[in-house]
């Protein structure tokens, strides 16, 4: 059952929905090699230490896209979420540009009361922005849709690098 938006779509658009929607997961090669980034972007997280965390969620991005044999994405970490009328924004992809690396930002504290972001939704909002390069660079789908395929490979990239760690998820 396609979401709800899908009869909004042409033709064309829900060939590339239901191509997305097909795929359940993507695997890693080597996943517990990423598992010493995801504890470095969970300590820095907690300490609130930006530049760290950038550091570990660029480590961590570049090593989950080398092992699947993807360009590269610049990360970048913003202190506070930017709040909009319908919500506040999780993170943000932007795709590669003439001369450009793709972009995922991402914000440390929430917009409402500025609490840091806990660890596991900081960590599945990254995998979710990277779902999106995937799409593009690895699945080849000439747009990224919000398909339960999507989400579903989102989860399935967060079970192979943070599966069994539950000691630093917080809420
Ligand atoms: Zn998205």
């Amino acid at each position: 059952m396609p979401f709800p938006y899908y009869r909004r779509l042409n033709r064309a658009d829900q060939a590339i929905y239901r191509a997305s929607d097909r795929i359940h997961r993507i695997d890693l090669p080597s996943p517990e090699r990423c598992r010493g980034a995801v504890a470095a972007v969970a300590t820095a997280l907690a300490a609130e230490r930006r530049a760290d965390l950038t550091l570990a969620c660029q480590e961590l991005s570049d090593e989950l896209l080398a092992q699947l044999e993807i360009e590269p994405v610049t990360v970048r970490v913003l202190a506070v979420r930017p709040s909009r009328d319908w919500g506040e924004l999780q993170g943000l992809y932007e795709p590669a540009e003439d001369g450009s690396d793709a972009r995922v930002s991402l914000w440390m504290r929430t917009a409402q009361r500025k609490n840091p972001v806990a660890f596991k939704t900081f960590l599945r909002t990254l995998l979710h922005e990277l779902g999106h390069h995937l799409d593009y660079e690895l699945l080849e789908l000439e747009d990224s849709f919000h398909t339960e395929g999507f989400f579903k490979r989102e989860s399935s990239l967060f079970h192979q690098i943070a599966g069994g760690k539950t000691s630093r998820e917080g809420t």
